[in-house]
């Protein structure tokens, strides 16, 4: 105890990096005290001013670099870091694979309890920048004009920023033209402290085969002086769009979007395609910002699912039916259940139009909607899950035990919870035979997986 107490804000150390905490931080310890570290990586030898000291960690900034490891690659922009947007940025790729990897092996043997299970190694993206089909900028005012950027990390400070690295570079264009056009309509940006001032949030999300964009403009107020002439406008310096949205949001909050949108030029959606399926995409939505990435993923769950004709499959979280949608073919019957209205209303639109007719969905809470089917009778013989990151309801587990699927795949956005609940499984009888990452989200920390589970034995 007394060790944490001689650790002093503003005091500088040299420190030897040991380990790269989840986030993608450097970690040091001053006898035992930990202290995370951005731009450091394991190995490397540094120089650290303490900026900030906690009970039980603190964190320190890199004033030098006594050696450097091998694995740094060169750092674009160190505003990439800052912000969080690409917290790996200065790690070379093959090693951010293998950082995954191990955090996947992490779980599974400290949380999991199941050390023995073979992890894969991480399916890598080609070209591992410029991915995201989805940007949400905030808009704030700056020195009388409009600036758009990110958020420093751990704060509402807005960084500016104009290239950001990870997304569609055609995302990136598109925001600064979108800002543009506002500041052209005298559009005030949102003054966070004060909950005043008009726009909060320019989205942008954009097509990957079909290059459709959807512009969604957050505003604090209904009344939008122009709105359907700032609207028309964006699409005539930005033909690929096809959709503005007005979304209205007048809380004081952090929540980006409010309930209430309009449309202000054009449809409610874009179109994108998926392993050669036409997907509608609403503005409410969930959509996998990585799409070269998804069609490895969902053929990665595809194949673990070993699919046959007399199969029956529930699409659990099944947001706008991609992935029950992608087997469809392949079996007798599938069913999907997500919790958003939009998108299930999404899903059942794109049954219709790749003409699937075996695709049957429900709005609800998975844990409900499961129990519901169970009371039933419904007997899948394969259970595809892809939950949000806190993971699946002990409701859902059991009622799925209940239901005994020959096969369980599991598709994870946190690993973490992935190993709990397979830990649930695990005491029901169902094994884990085996997990793969894929990288969905390059240069970031975070980590998708699928993984198939099957009765033991
Ligand atoms: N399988 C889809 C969506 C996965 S994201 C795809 O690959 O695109 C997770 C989805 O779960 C989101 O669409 C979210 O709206 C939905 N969701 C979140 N909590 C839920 C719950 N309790 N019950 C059902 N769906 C939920």
């Amino acid at each position: 105890m007394k060790e944490k107490l001689s650790v002093k804000k503003n005091e500088r150390y040299t420190l030897d990096i040991i380990d790269l905490s989840y986030e993608g931080m450097g970690v040091a310890k001053i006898d035992g005290y930990p202290l995370f570290i951005e731009n450091a990586l394991p190995g490397e030898r540094v120089e650290v001013l303490v900026v900030k000291v906690g009970n039980k960690f603190g964190y320190g900034k890199v004033e030098k670099w006594l050696t450097e490891s091998p694995d740094r690659q060169p750092l674009k922009d160190n505003r990439l870091l800052r912000t969080g947007i690409a917290p790996l940025a200065h790690l070379n790729y093959e090693q951010q694979l293998l950082f995954k990897q191990k955090q996947v092996e992490n779980v599974m043997s400290k949380i999991a309890k199941m050390p023995e299970v073979d992890i894969l190694p991480t399916i890598p993206m080609e070209n591992p920048v410029g991915y995201r089909n989805k940007a949400q900028i905030p808009v704030r005012r700056m020195d009388g004009r409009l600036a758009t950027g990110f958020y420093k990390k751990n704060s509402h400070e807005l960084v500016e920023i104009e290239d950001y690295y990870i997304q569609d570079p055609a995302i990136d264009e598109a925001i600064k033209r979108v800002r543009d056009i506002l500041q052209r309509f005298q559009v005030r940006g949102y003054n966070e402290a004060k909950n005043e001032g008009q726009i909060r949030h320019i989205i942008i999300r954009r097509g990957h085969y079909s290059h459709e964009m959807m512009v969604v403009l957050v505003t604090r107020k209904e009344k939008f002086f122009k709105g359907k002439e700032i609207a028309s406008i964006i699409h005539e310096e930005l033909p690929e769009v096809v959709s503005v949205i007005q979304n209205i949001n007048e809380e004081k909050t952090n929540v980006i979007l409010g309930d209430k949108e309009k449309v202000l030029y054009g449809r409610s959606y874009i179109e994108d395609q998926l392993l050669g399926k036409t997907y509608r995409i609403s503005s409410k939505s969930f959509y996998q910002v990585n799409t070269e990435q998804t069609e490895k993923l969902y053929q990665t769950a595809i194949e673990f699912a070993a699919l046959q004709k007399e199969d029956t499959v529930i699409d659990a979280y099944s947001g706008i039916g991609t992935i029950g949608l992608s087997l469809a073919d392949k079996v007798k019957e599938v069913y999907g259940m997500e919790l958003v209205p939009e998108a299930i209303e999404d899903a059942q639109f794109n049954a219709l139009t790749n003409k699937i007719e075996n695709a049957h969905y429900e709005v609800g809470k998975a844990e409900t909607v499961m129990k519901k089917w169970q009371d039933k009778g419904v007997k899948p013989s394969v259970i595809v899950v892809d939950p949000p990151r806190k993971g699946l309801d002990a409701r859902f587990i059991a009622s799925a035990i209940d239901m005994a699927p020959a096969k369980l795949v599991y598709i994870s956005c946190n690993p973490a919870t992935f190993a709990r609940d397979a830990k649930l499984f695990a005491e029901s009888g169902y094994e884990v035979k085996k997990v793969q990452p894929v990288d969905l989200f390059p240069q970031t920390h975070h980590v998708e997986l699928v993984a198939l589970l099957a009765p033991k034995g």
